[in-house]
């Protein structure tokens, strides 16, 4: 399936990330703004430009107003979202409304941010001796470096670990 990028992967993913992906002319200009550097990368990135029909900006303009997102999206926005309606393509996107709006179209949304990134964690404080874990008050939470306590096993320093939740 075909997918369609919205400017932050455009600055966030690596060009071989971006190969195969479908962008608006617009972006460019946008993406010349927001980081030349980035711009110029993204020149040898196998992107696929297009620039959406009259008829698909409608058809965009329709949907975003149907979900009561339309006065929040950029010219960009609606670009982007008139692409990804009229290819049925997977919008990738993490700008809320541009989500809501395609989702209420019945798109299918992925995020530009790795699934891993999004895992929450949550903090633990852990014995340098025998490794025993417990968890973290509230008042010990702010002290990020050095030792949190002893260990009420061993007598070892504890330190804070992060566990993922
Ligand atoms: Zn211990």
């Amino acid at each position: 399936m075909e997918r369609v990028l919205d400017t932050a992967a455009l600055l966030h993913w690596p060009p071989n990330r971006l190969a195969g992906g479908v962008c608006a002319h617009s972006q460019r200009q946008e993406l010349e703004r927001l980081s030349e550097a980035r711009s110029m990368l993204i020149d040898a990135a196998d992107l696929d430009w297009r620039s959406p029909t009259p008829a698909a900006l409608e058809a965009a303009k329709t949907a975003a107003g149907a979900s009561g997102d339309l006065a929040r999206l950029s010219d960009v926005d609606v670009d982007v979202l008139a692409l990804a309606l009229s290819m049925q393509a997977v919008l990738v996107t993490d700008d809320y409304r541009l989500q809501n709006t395609f989702r209420h179209a019945g798109g299918t949304v992925e995020p530009v941010v790795n699934a891993a990134s999004k895992h929450v964690w949550i903090w633990e404080q852990r014995c340098k001796g025998c490794g025993a874990t417990s968890s973290l008050e509230p008042d010990v939470a702010r002290s990020k470096q050095g030792s949190t306590g002893e260990c009420r096993i061993c007598g070892s320093p504890l330190e804070v670990k992060r566990r993922r939740g």
